[in-house]
């Protein structure tokens, strides 16, 4: 049975779950820990996955980072003016941030933590990357903070994850965010829809898969292709793979999507956009908020909401 509309908001949006849990606002601070990624040294695999910006892989690159009470002071500096009362969310976004010895991850973890006004952590990694001896720290952790693990899942087809060079397939994804949910650790997704060789029909099954997973929250993209890497390469010699999203098309997609998504799930994102210098394409010109002002306009004339269409029974194997 389809649901019922819940509230008068289309969607459930991030920022009414952080604002459920902290009485005062927050922000996220984008840390960039100096970790680098197991699916480029062999651990995993080789090369990385295919959309990925090989560039940003050089020693120098990470040799040259700041520490994260450094990134911390000025990402906090930035914002502590306009807004003092302001809590900060240490992200670790960069690469995999769960791919290091237990005791240097915990180090960086801790660090932010303790760095005056970090209220929590959100951590952003790979789902065949996280150990249990891992999990049972963040689960001590999260005892006593807000930590959000936030797991690429990129697409449910293990064929699209295969010719992307992903190095895992989606249901080692559903394990491990099962296994983090086990120990009522708050888990994000993050998935990108178009990827090559995926039509309509394929991407939205990701929103029925996806829908029976113990999520807090995701984040979808739309498919950019970065200067340099083999997927714009790969663009050149097979274009046929590719559907390239002009913007309404990539809404109506986008709401379609929405339209079968468990309603608990909050959203964070539709869309991402990549410096303009490292873009090849698509070049939509449009701010984030121009496009949620677009999406929500959309919307509206459609008379949509999320889980419109979705199906209660699809998710028997959610767990509250
Ligand atoms: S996209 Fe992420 S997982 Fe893939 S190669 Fe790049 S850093 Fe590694």
């Amino acid at each position: 049975m389809p649901t019922e509309k819940r509230s008068d908001r289309p969607y459930r949006d991030f920022g009414d779950f952080l604002q459920k849990i902290f009485p005062f606002k927050v922000q996220k601070i984008s840390i960039n820990a100096g970790f680098t990624c197991p699916n480029r040294d062999g651990t995993k695999g080789w090369g990385g996955c295919t959309y990925c910006n090989n560039q940003t892989f050089s020693p120098q690159y990470a040799a040259n980072e700041k520490t994260v009470s450094q990134q911390l002071e000025e990402g906090i500096r930035f914002f502590s003016h306009k807004y003092p009362q302001m809590k900060y969310l240490a992200y670790f976004q960069a690469y995999t941030n769960t791919y290091d010895a237990l005791e240097n991850l915990l180090a960086k973890y801790y660090e932010a933590l303790d760095y005056p006004d970090v209220v929590g952590l959100i951590i952003g990694t790979r789902p065949d990357c996280m150990p249990d001896k891992l999990l049972a720290e963040l689960q001590k952790i999260s005892a006593k903070h807000f930590v959000l693990i936030e797991y690429g899942i990129e697409s449910t087809s293990n064929e699209t994850l295969k010719s992307i060079n992903r190095g895992h397939t989606y249901e080692e994804a559903a394990e491990t965010i099962q296994r983090t949910h086990e120990r009522r650790i708050f888990c994000g997704a993050h998935l990108i829809l178009g990827l090559p060789g995926e039509n309509r029909k394929m991407i939205l099954s990701h929103a029925d898969k996806i829908s029976s997973l113990p999520l807090t929250s995701l984040k979808l993209h739309q498919l950019q292709l970065i200067k340099h890497t083999r997927m714009a390469a790969q663009l050149k010699e097979s274009p046929e793979l590719f559907h390239l999203y002009e913007i309404d098309e990539y809404i109506d997609l986008c709401i379609d999507f929405l339209e079968r998504l468990n309603p608990d799930f909050y959203i964070e994102r539709f869309v991402s956009q990549s410096p303009k210098d490292l873009l090849a394409v698509p070049g939509w010109g449009l701010k984030n908020y121009e496009f949620t002002a677009k999406l929500n306009k959309r919307i509206s004339e459609r008379g949509s909401f999320q889980g419109k269409t979705f199906n209660a029974t699809q998710s028997q194997s959610r767990k509250s």
